[in-house]
């Protein structure tokens, strides 16, 4: 730090993380599918069927009428927040509820709004875009938000902890992080099968579709490098959050893991 060295790393951290999500942004769902076989989109259902949102009220902040106001971080292409808002709508049949799908990257939120055009949401004012650094939201008041929801993004944060300080201060007492994202598989057997369609095909599926190996190398990579469910959750509790029973529930046998924590 002494030397700024830190700094350094993180502006190419950064930088690198750019031009991955900006090289990915039109390919990124087919890529998801073909990397996950699909599996993301049975992983965000259940995400998002969990959380409820446009329930009763979740924190006592929110009237009923109101709906929640929910920001979705590294919101990339919307995938999350129309599921949010469409579960908001018709089992809640909630007409309220909002979502603010904030990313860094201009790119992947070209994406998302130029998805929203096929939602009914996309010159409503339940839905909004804006271009922001998960780590820093000055745009965003102190206990404003009743939800706050981050898939697959955190690994790529290059200060998760400041992150989520900014997710605590962001969110209403009573509010709830729920964040889903690539976390370790709990069986050896499985892992050794994981990691060989991880490390060998992912990279060799991207040079083929996408035309970019590099960029699926860097996301392979970085699931690697990510803390494990333990770890991670706590860091959440570190970052002031109270954790509900052991802190994450298990998706595929560890591919993917949900963790929560509350806002006390
Ligand atoms: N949540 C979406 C989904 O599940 O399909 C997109 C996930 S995509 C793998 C990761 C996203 O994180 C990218 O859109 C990227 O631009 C965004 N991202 C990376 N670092 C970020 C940061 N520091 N703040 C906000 N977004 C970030």
């Amino acid at each position: 730090t002494h030397f700024g060295f830190e700094t350094v790393a993180e502006a190419l951290k950064e930088h690198k993380v750019s031009a991955v999500f900006s090289s990915v942004a039109s390919s990124y769902d087919t890529m998801n599918d073909l990397m996950s076989l699909g599996i993301h989109r049975l992983w965000k259902d259940h995400f998002v069927r969990n959380l409820n949102p446009g329930s009763n009220p979740l924190t006592t902040r929110s009237p009923d009428s109101q709906g929640w106001n929910i920001l979705d971080i590294a919101g990339g292409t919307g995938d999350v927040a129309f599921r949010m808002l469409d579960h908001a709508s018709t089992i809640n049949n909630d007409a309220h509820t909002r979502v603010t799908v904030a990313d860094i990257n201009p790119n992947m939120l070209a994406e998302g709004r130029k998805r929203a055009l096929a939602t009914p949401y996309a010159r409503s004012p339940r839905l909004s875009f804006m271009e922001a650094n998960a780590e820093h939201l000055p745009t965003i008041p102190d206990n404003s938000i009743d939800l706050y929801t981050v898939a697959f993004g955190i690994r790529n944060f290059t200060n998760k902890d400041a992150a989520l300080r900014e997710a605590f201060r962001v969110l209403k007492p009573g509010g709830v992080f729920a964040c889903l994202e690539f976390s370790k598989v709990n069986s050896s057997l499985f892992d050794a099968v994981y990691k060989r369609w991880s490390f060998g095909v992912i990279p060799l599926i991207g040079q083929l579709v996408a035309g970019d190996r590099d960029s699926y190398q860097y996301l392979v990579e970085s699931i690697e490098r990510f803390p494990s469910q333990t770890e991670f959750r706590d860091m959440i509790k570190n970052a002031g959050f109270l954790v509900p029973g052991q802190g994450w529930e298990d998706l595929t046998g560890g591919i993917a893991a949900i963790h929560k924590g509350v806002k006390p």
